[in-house]
């Protein structure tokens, strides 16, 4: 009995620390993003989106054997703001160095940016064989392992215009995914 006394005033401890909300779920600070980071990651999300349907005339053969064409391509981003408080302001990008992109992948540096607080990189649309577009609305289980191993405050993928999926660590250093982001 004692043990279960002390477990559960741990438990109250923890959930008291990690700012537990009412619903039980651990909330990380709350992450706002300014227009102006929004507007542009848009605008390079359209850029990196462009020729993601220019597989078109490849046959359904080739699609299906995974030909693939240097077309839409990842691009990573290093975030900048500052934390304040509970929140976590986003209000300036720079692209990342040494960036390598590739269709389905990105990598590059953001080590030596001031202010860093997390990355973003886009996920452009795949083709189907019918040559319609297959989004991939979340970051992937590699985007989550890699923001892991960092250590980033936040990581966003854009999958499609005005459209974000981040991940965000709470307070104890746990990763919540879905995180909110709240535009400003
Ligand atoms: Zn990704």
């Amino acid at each position: 009995m004692a043990v279960v006394r002390a477990l559960l005033a741990a438990s109250l401890l923890l959930s008291w620390r990690a700012g537990l909300s009412d619903a039980g779920i651990v909330e990380p600070p709350a992450i706002i993003l300014s227009r102006a980071v929004r507007d542009s990651m848009n605008a390079v999300f359209a850029r990196s989106n462009e020729h993601w349907d220019e597989l078109a005339d490849l046959n359904t053969m080739e699609r299906m054997l995974g030909t693939v064409r240097p077309t839409q391509r990842e691009y990573l981003g290093c975030l900048q703001g500052r934390a304040d408080g509970e929140t976590l302001r986003i209000d300036h990008w720079v692209p990342a160095s040494d960036m390598k992109q590739l269709q389905l992948a990105v990598a590059g540096s953001c080590d030596t940016v001031p202010d860093l607080v997390g990355t973003f990189h886009t996920h452009p649309y795949h083709a189907d064989l019918r040559n319609l577009p297959v989004k991939e609305r979340r970051l992937s289980p590699q985007d989550l392992k890699t923001f892991a191993a960092s250590r980033l405050a936040v990581t966003v993928v854009v999958w499609d215009r005005d459209s974000l999926d981040a991940a965000a660590r709470d307070r104890d250093g746990r990763i919540v995914h879905p995180a909110r982001i709240v535009v400003e």
